[in-house]
């Protein structure tokens, strides 16, 4: 049967971003009506057995026709699958959002005061300052973001608001990056470990119906950067090298890299990523707020959709829990070790702020050689991508200096899109 594609040509078995493969679909269980490429009424349009079919024709079969039709159950992801050609191109570039922790244990015993003030696209900050005649008075900093998420909102809402959008995209050949950037104790961690969970949640239940059997397939690799070195969490912590080859594909040598089928399995290997990061060599927690650890997953496919085929990077969906910002800051420590790696965080939280804001310009250029981590985050730079920022912050009186250092951080990773040069 022939296929009239108005828009895009598909090849037979070629994966068409954000189309239905109709190559896939056992057309014996489709109805006898046509049916569209997409469900939301564009003007792409397919024809199944043989008839065509345009714009003047008016049905537009629901996602629950089409799960009967693919003898599925009427299914969300499904639903959503039908606009996800749009959305790929909704779903902004970069996204920066903050979210503010409560008060500790430890901050509500000292009685502490919360300077934090949200609403939904901003956050105020009360600074107390000292006059001359040491009088206090009050400093209002006011920033704006995509989305201000305050104490109360979980770890659920979290990705909802950052993860959940983009997961539909990376089917789609997109790259994306979420980062988690602010102080030590600020709630990175907390907010970025259950993320990619949820994420494979998703992108499995994709792969095993909308995609089903097209051979796609998910990986997950979980390494750390640590004193501008790689070292491997999903196998005991064995030091990496990186390597360019010629086509300036950034290669991580030796990187264990897991095929995972089920949630299970995805959950065994980040918890046992995240103990081996957290009980680095000294032990202490004060290892992990130097070093940045990535979590990958990758999607990837075979040339015709076969198992036996080598399978190729369709999209990466990257979870990065940055060192903490204010590591950067030791670059006056005593001890020589501690200042070189707080030089090493302080040039790759810089240089990740100067790739995300080329990626926003549209620059030609991207500075990834700054540092090891935009090295080594390269290829999620280039092509069609997308960024996530996370600024997370604490919300007491004495966190203010490193609360407003991190929401002026996150404020320039923006600032040239959005016009918005304000001093703050
Ligand atoms: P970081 O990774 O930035 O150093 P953590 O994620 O370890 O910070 O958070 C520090 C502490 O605060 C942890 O005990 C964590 O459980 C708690 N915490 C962080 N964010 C939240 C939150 N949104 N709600 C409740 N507790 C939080
Ligand atoms: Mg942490």
């Amino acid at each position: 049967s022939q296929r009239k594609i108005e828009g895009e040509q598909v090849s037979p078995g070629e994966f068409s971003p954000g189309l239905l493969d109709l190559h896939s679909l056992d057309t014996e269980l489709l109805p006898e009506i046509p049916v569209p490429g997409l469900y939301d009424g564009s003007s792409l349009y397919h024809s199944v057995r043989g008839r065509s079919f345009d714009d003047s024709e008016p049905y537009l079969p629901t996602s629950k026709q089409i799960g009967r039709a693919r003898g599925l159950p009427e299914n969300n992801l499904l639903k959503s699958f039908a606009a996800d050609k749009e959305k790929a191109s909704s779903v902004a570039k970069i996204k920066v959002v903050v979210r503010k922790r409560p008060l500790n244990k430890k901050e509500l015993a000292k009685n502490e005061e919360d300077i934090i003030e949200t609403l939904a696209n901003s956050v105020t900050v009360h600074e107390t300052k000292l006059k001359v005649d040491l009088t206090e008075y009050l400093e209002k900093h006011e920033f704006f973001f995509d989305a201000v998420l305050n104490e109360e909102v979980s770890n659920d809402e979290v990705y909802r608001e950052t993860v959940e959008p983009i997961v539909p995209i990376i089917f789609q050949r997109t790259k994306a990056t979420c980062f988690a950037y602010g102080q030590t104790g600020s709630g990175k961690t907390f907010t970025m470990k259950p993320l990619p969970l949820k994420a494979s949640r998703d992108i499995l239940r994709l792969m095993h119906h909308t995609y089903r059997n097209q051979g796609f397939q998910l990986f997950v690799s979980f390494f750390e950067i640590y004193g501008g070195k790689l070292f491997d969490l999903l196998n005991d912590r064995k030091k990496l090298c990186m390597r360019e080859d010629g086509k300036q594909q950034v290669c991580i040598v030796g990187l264990q890299e897991y095929r995972v089928s089920d949630v299970e399995m995805i959950k065994e290997l980040i918890e046992k990523g995240n103990a081996t990061r957290s009980t680095g060599t000294t032990g202490a927690n004060e290892e992990s707020s130097r070093s940045h650890a990535i979590l990958q997953l990758a999607i990837k496919r075979s040339v015709d959709g076969s198992e036996s085929k080598p399978a190729r990077v369709v999209g990466k969906l990257s979870f990065i829990d940055l060192a903490g910002s204010e590591r950067g800051a030791d670059t006056t420590d005593n001890d020589r070790q501690t200042r070189m790696e707080g030089a090493e965080i302080n040039k790759s939280l810089l240089a990740l702020k100067e790739c995300i804001r080329a990626l926003d310009n549209d620059q030609g250029h991207i500075p990834f050689r700054g540092s090891k981590l935009t090295e080594v985050l390269r290829d999620s730079f280039v092509g069609d991508s997308r960024t996530v920022m996370i600024s997370c912050i604490s919300p007491n009186a004495g966190s203010c200096e490193h609360t407003l250092n991190t929401l002026r951080y996150a404020d320039r990773v923006k600032s040239l899109s959005k016009g918005n040069n304000s001093k703050k």
